[in-house]
């Protein structure tokens, strides 16, 4: 094997004894492969004598403009910590190879062994944690510029560059490659311009496909990055600092600060972390909401479903009721009402809608309802009619209940209650009288919970928000007596204040008279607008899968605690 010659170049803005230390350390563990520098940020200070003792080789902010490469900014750093290296590459072009270690680096082990274990590796560029962009997309600094060529982001690589050690082909190439015009940040500049050029890169250590062979998480291992693209885990990291080290056998830190300047500079980087994860769950939610509020705000299309509400009462009463059936009093909507409304539905929809549920209150307690579903299936010829219950009654039905559910093609949708009720037989029931049957949100085992709607009694609530954030909204509509309402619960509060003597009142705008309707956009534009009565509605204290159980017919069950009665 030729003498390969190196230089080690050791970078530093500092003149601390732990720094000049760790210098001579360097030195020393390179003596017989080769030539160690003291690279010394001059910039506006007077070089100290310990430094001057080092024979150190001088750079300063000025290298910015004396090498005639484009810039990112106004200062070294961030993003021309390789314009030293250049610059001493200009003055001293004869090393087959250039170490460059910032001086936070750190190795826990002899730097000996740790430098000559690459002494067989002819890559032209060693670094660490070499990614892609699709591998770390948030990094901030992928821009990569030229006046004449591109590179697309998904070629871009970027590497971590505390320490690195680049062939003099390569930097050589990369000299004319910045005077060219290449201009970026070196993490990226580097790696992207020679493995676009041919020559080749690999990694330190770690775990990635660019990784030496044998070197797999040897000298350190991955580290991940947060939600802003900072390498943040790991011993060579980005952020937080170490004020220790040494915990791994041969293995490199970095940053490694002093002291004193590690609660500063810690402090920060948590600070902007706490910010960014502040900003992040901000953005989620404004886009959450964003989404919510072009799902509700928006027309349909066409109307994809309605709900038919025949009678007000229920013979289960369950707790929290949305339709206020457990506190509602025995009421039927006549059959004749219902013809009208749902002849007048057909028209402006030319009889087509994908789904209508029937129910209530407990829609088999209506004493027509055999007439009131060959009437839907009349006027709606080829729609997925749905009848929905709590199933007590099912088992109670006559044959010519089950035989006009078999000819209208009606679908049975049973609640799954956790009660007394023999759901088998039921299903089997049906099954055997060829009628479509399912349990609601095919629950499966007897798992039906309860959700509390909380109303809020003064209508403090904004009522776009509320609309916004209802599951309701623009989606499932309820007819009822001439008059479509955009949820079960603005129709039917008239239980609540009747029962509880409030006032949660309704507009004239919060239902569409459909015998007034001509158009079926009428209808769609009515449901995707907030209406008055949402202002009633504590969206926002919504709570869902509380256990099941029958109401005490209590105000509570409709309202939150903090709601003033
Ligand atoms: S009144 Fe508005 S917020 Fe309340 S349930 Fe109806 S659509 Fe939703």
């Amino acid at each position: 094997m030729k003498d390969i010659k190196q230089a080690f170049l050791f970078l530093s803005h500092l003149s601390s004894e732990t720094i000049i230390k760790e210098f001579k350390n360097i030195r020393r563990s390179t003596e017989n492969t080769g030539d160690a520098f003291f690279l010394y940020d001059a910039t506006g200070k007077i070089v100290p004598d310990k430094i001057n003792k080092l024979s150190p080789y001088l750079y300063s902010k000025e290298c910015l403009s004396s090498l005639y490469y484009p810039t990112i900014g106004q200062n070294i750093i961030p993003g021309h910590a390789h314009f030293p290296l250049f610059q001493f590459f200009l003055d001293k072009p004869d090393y087959d190879y250039y170490w460059v270690i910032e001086y936070d680096v750190r190795f826990c082990g002899e730097w000996q062994l740790f430098f000559d274990s690459f002494l067989k590796t002819n890559a032209d560029f060693l670094s660490c944690h070499i990614r892609s962009n699709s591998d770390e997309p948030s990094w901030p600094w992928w821009k990569l510029n030229h006046p004449r060529e591109y590179i697309p982001l998904h070629e871009r690589l970027r590497s971590f560059n505390p320490i690195y050690r680049i062939s003099n082909p390569a930097i050589s190439f990369l000299h004319r490659a910045f005077r060219s015009g290449w201009c970026g940040h070196h993490e990226v500049a580097i790696p992207t311009l020679l493995q676009r050029n041919g020559l080749t890169i690999r990694e330190i250590s770690g775990s990635s496909k660019y990784t030496v062979l044998g070197m797999e998480n040897k000298y350190y291992s991955g580290s991940g990055s947060n939600s802003g693209g900072v390498l943040s885990s790991g011993t060579m990291r980005y952020r937080p600092v170490f004020w220790r080290y040494g915990y791994g056998n041969n293995k490199l830190y970095h940053p490694v600060k002093p002291l004193k300047t590690v609660f500063y500079d810690n402090m920060l980087y948590y600070s902007a972390l706490w910010k960014q994860s502040l900003g992040d769950f901000i953005s989620r939610r404004k886009l959450i909401f964003k989404k919510k509020a072009k799902k509700s705000l928006t027309p349909q299309p066409q109307l994809q479903y309605f709900a038919l509400n025949i009678l007000d009462h229920c013979n289960l009463r369950c707790k929290g009721c949305d339709h206020f059936a457990a506190i509602a009093e025995k009421r039927f909507v006549s059959l004749d009402n219902i013809k009208k409304d749902l002849a007048q539905m057909s028209k402006i929809l030319n009889g087509e809608i994908p789904r209508i549920g029937i129910m209530g209150g407990e829609s088999l307690l209506h004493p027509q309802l055999k007439e009131i579903l060959i009437c839907a299936r009349l006027f709606f010829p080829g729609t997925v009619l749905q009848l929905l219950t709590n199933g007590l009654l099912l088992l109670k039905q006559d044959e010519d209940f089950w035989r006009i559910c078999r000819e209208q093609n009606i679908l049975i949708v049973n609640t799954k209650y956790p009660i007394n009720l023999d759901h088998d037989a039921i299903e089997k029931t049906a099954t055997a009288q060829n009628v479509m049957f399912e349990h609601y949100q095919n629950t499966g085992e007897i798992t039906k919970t309860s959700y509390k709607i909380p109303l809020d009694l003064e209508g403090r609530q904004d009522p776009r928000k509320s609309f916004i954030n209802c599951f309701h909204a623009n989606v499932l509509p309820l007819l009822m007596e001439g008059k479509l309402y955009p949820c079960t619960v603005a129709p039917n509060v008239r239980h609540f204040n009747k029962r509880f003597g409030t006032h949660l009142e309704l507009e004239d705008s919060d239902s569409l008279d459909i015998h007034r309707v001509n158009k079926a956009s009428e209808i769609t534009n009515f449901l995707s607008c907030p209406k008055a009565f949402c202002r009633y509605c504590d969206v926002h204290n919504r709570s869902y899968g509380h256990k099941w159980e029958r109401s005490k017919f209590e105000i509570s069950e409709w309202v939150t605690d903090k709601t003033v009665i």
